[in-house]
């Protein structure tokens, strides 16, 4: 090697093996060099015994799937570039033309945008159901049933479903469960291991999660994650995901990785934090509601109570009919600490004003909602806040 420039690519020095610290390495590559046209020919790109091209699985995004894959009581879990991309790709590794998706009427909004627009194109139908009412699926279950979707609590609107009997039912009737698990977590309940009111448990088949909320905690992250406990499903997951290219970025992965240590520190600061805020919305005059899984008054508690003790840091208020919709936005343009934006379980708490009526078939509630996300700051803080906005809107 005598010309300094191939030196600069191909050097002979390699650094002492052995290397070790808290910090997982991080490695970046679309390329991955095989040793010789035997370990090409032999390469596996099914399994994580080896590595085959960046897209596939590098040590770095193996190392973050293991993690999200105990974290989640599961065993296997693909990483996606979106919590919305792991719902999509359930969607379309699962399902064909002529099948059918059932989604829960109060489930994140673009879960059923992509029901209603991409799969409806492929010939895929769907139905939204009650969220509450498990026999209500039971009876919407038919022959192109294909795919169940929960949410628990639903988005915005926090009802909190009987997660294993909806769970049972689907089982029962041999058709296959994806649960939306971005609010638990990982963290408040295991999805794989649900127990139910008469004794015993059941499991969801996939748990997604969009690792842009608490996995990530730095609101500057997009990933998402597709867990399973059955090799066969993964396979059929994994194939589709291979097909359709959703790699990862190392820089990402390391982000989240670096975040997974304080993931339930956080989890519980902002449970704790929401639970007094929501409280202290329970007392005010001009909401109607308080929409937060832990109260004893908001749709499903009981059904929250016998899965878990934890809560995100998330929950919801309804307005008063008495307030119009411009009266709710100048509230929520009067918050300081308080910024408007989608996502959550990021350090900054997060306000967006919701209309219900464009978002549900059946809206329970009449006035405008306002769902809370709480940050990293100090809750009396966000408290003092809340009350100097509500001047704007009087009583
Ligand atoms: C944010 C969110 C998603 C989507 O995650 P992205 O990474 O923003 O695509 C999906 N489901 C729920 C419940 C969410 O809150």
């Amino acid at each position: 090697m005598t010309d300094p420039r191939t030196g600069l690519i191909h050097h002979p020095y390699e650094p002492p093996a052995g290397f070790d610290a808290p910090a997982p390495g991080v490695f970046k590559a679309s390329t991955v060099i095989f040793k010789d046209t035997a370990a090409l020919h032999a390469r596996a790109w099914k399994d994580k015994t080896g590595y085959t091209y960046g897209l596939h699985g590098t040590p770095t995004t193996f190392t973050l799937e293991a993690r999200i894959a105990s974290l989640e009581g599961g065993l296997q879990t693909l990483l996606v570039p979106s919590g919305l991309a792991a719902i999509s790709l359930v969607d379309m590794a699962l399902l064909k033309h002529g099948d059918e998706v059932l989604i829960p009427d109060n489930a994140y909004g673009p879960n059923k945008e992509f029901a209603r627009h991409e799969l409806a194109a492929w010939g895929i139908t769907h139905r939204f159901f009650d969220p509450m009412d498990p026999a209500a699926l039971a009876a919407m279950i038919g022959p192109a049933t294909r795919l169940v979707w929960l949410e628990a609590p639903g988005s915005v609107t926090m009802e909190f479903p009987d997660l294993p009997a909806f769970v049972r039912i689907a089982k029962h009737r041999g058709v296959l469960t994806a649960l939306d698990n971005t609010w638990g977590a990982g963290l408040a309940f295991n999805a794989f291991d649900l127990p139910l009111a008469e004794g015993g448990s059941v499991g969801v088949d996939i748990s997604v999660q969009a690792l842009t909320k608490y996995a990530s905690g730095g609101a500057d992250v997009l990933m998402g994650s597709v867990t399973t406990r059955d090799e066969a499903l993964h396979l059929r997951l994994k194939l589709c995901h291979m097909r359709t290219g959703w790699g990862v970025g190392a820089n990402d992965v390391e982000l989240v990785l670096r975040a997974l240590p304080t993931m339930a520190l956080r989890y519980d600061a902002q449970d704790w934090a929401g639970r007094r805020l929501a409280e202290w919305w329970e007392a005010r005059p001009e909401v109607t509601h308080v929409l937060h899984p832990a109260l004893p008054e908001s749709p499903g508690h009981d059904h929250w109570q016998r899965l878990s003790r934890r809560t995100a840091g998330l929950f919801s208020v309804v307005f008063d009919e008495r307030y119009s919709a411009a009266q709710v936005d100048a509230f929520v343009d009067a918050l300081q600490l308080f910024k408007i934006g989608f996502s959550w379980a990021g350090p900054v708490s997060l306000v967006v004003p919701y209309g219900l009526a464009s978002m549900r078939a059946k809206p329970t509630w009449k006035g405008a909602v306002v769902r809370f996300s709480l940050g990293l700051e100090a809750v009396d803080d966000l408290i003092a806040d809340c009350a100097q906005a509500l001047t704007v809107v009087g009583r």
